[in-house]
């Protein structure tokens, strides 16, 4: 029997068991010490930001975003309907506000004309500000999630988000790395964009911190105001005076330390997304009707963090192939349930959802762990070809 071959596990090595092992022997292993620090800046630098605010979970980075960016009671946000839960309730939920789901494009992303369709003929702008004319809520941000760390439209939505006066929260948890290698963002890394971005360290992600998130932004009151409110919101150093309500959501010292070692290895990583995706593409895109996602990628260096294989001009079904490949000891899994179905949400509204759906029936997401050799790669495109 061969072993099993995971969907996307961590890939940690004897630099994580060093550095980590560094801060235990140090006793600095909660959320004071120097390692938090250091590894905000080593992620600052790399995705050509002044500075990072980094968090215990991604879910947390993008509470700490909606807070930042003032999004509160009785407000509406725009978000994809394609994604995972994470990237919507923090932003809805968490603060009170309400979502309005758009469907996608063919990048798998929030899809721009549906945005821009929603903006036109449903609300209305009165001083600088638009107003939903069904609910009369002001729809005060748009939300972008590269979805598995293909690059939004981010022209596009850059250009309606300035149109309608609304805050672009960019959820880049799937894509740390990706990036923009022409046009006008060229050289602008998925998360830095918009007005705020977050980034998930999660045990699936690209690089894992265990758990671990981070948040930075084009507005330095806003990321300062995210750090205040990852802390209890002390004011002071010694008499415990607290000027708001804080969340205790900073990253620890231990998490840091594999950040810092993954952060070393996330190029290398990105390198390797790219070999395994291209090897599925040789074995697989085009034969019996089989393709591979995504479709979009004019000028963009996407981090590739997940794979997709598109069923729909074959005559195999996604749950079939999913439990068939299970049965040979690979993992795979269809995408997310579309948000407007998960139980709190179906009263809310939702618009052109006719790709999200078709995208959502006929994917099936491949392993793509950073440490999956070319070989299981192989093994798991004949088991693929074989079905
Ligand atoms: C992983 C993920 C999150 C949440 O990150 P956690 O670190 O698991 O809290 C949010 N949005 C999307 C799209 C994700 O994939």
């Amino acid at each position: 029997m061969s072993a099993f071959i995971p969907l996307s596990v961590p890939n940690f090595g004897a630099r994580e068991a060093e550095l980590a092992g560094e801060a235990i022997t140090s006793g600095w292993v909660s959320t004071s010490g120097g390692k938090v620090t250091e590894f905000e800046q080593a992620l600052a630098r790399y995705v050509g930001m002044e500075r990072a605010v980094a968090c215990n979970a991604g879910s947390s980075a993008l509470h700490l975003a909606a807070m930042a960016a003032g999004i509160t009671r009785g407000d509406e946000v725009i978000v994809p309907a394609l994604t995972f839960i994470a990237a919507v309730s923090p932003l809805t939920r968490y603060v009170g506000a309400e979502p309005v789901f758009i469907g996608c494009d063919d990048r798998l992303c929030i899809d721009p004309d549906a945005v821009e369709d929603f903006c036109r003929t449903r609300c209305e702008m009165r001083d600088g500000k638009l107003y939903n004319k069904a609910t009369g809520a002001h729809v005060k941000a748009l939300e972008v999630v590269h979805v598995f760390g293909n690059m939004a439209d981010m022209p596009r939505l850059v250009e309606l988000a300035q149109r309608y006066g609304l805050v672009l929260i960019e959820d880049a948890t799937e894509a740390l790395g990706t990036r923009y290698t022409a046009g006008p963002f060229a050289g602008k890394f998925a998360g830095t964009i918009g007005d705020i971005g977050c980034y998930s360290f999660n045990g699936n992600k690209i690089i894992t911190t265990g758990a671990g998130g981070a948040v930075v932004s084009n507005h330095a009151d806003w990321l300062e105001h995210a750090k205040h409110l990852s802390t209890q919101a002390k004011t002071d150093l010694l008499q415990f005076k607290h000027d708001e309500v804080g969340y205790n959501y900073r990253m620890t010292n231990v998490q840091a330390c594999l950040g810092l070692a993954q952060l070393e290895r996330l190029e290398g990583f990105i390198a390797h997304k790219k070999e395994l995706y291209d090897h599925y593409v040789a074995r697989l895109d085009g034969v019996q009707g089989l393709r591979m996602l995504p479709f979009v990628t004019d000028g963009v260096r996407p981090n590739r963090w997940f794979f997709s294989l598109y069923l729909k001009d074959t005559a195999l079904d996604r749950d079939d192939v999913i439990a068939r490949l299970q049965a040979q000891d690979i993992q795979t899994r269809p995408v997310w349930a579309l948000i407007p179905e998960q139980a709190d949400y179906p009263r809310n509204e939702a618009y052109a959802l006719a790709k999200a759906e078709d995208y959502r029936r006929y994917i099936v997401n491949l392993p793509c762990s950073t440490n999956l050799t070319l070989d299981d790669c192989e093994r798991v495109c004949q088991a693929v070809l074989a079905l």
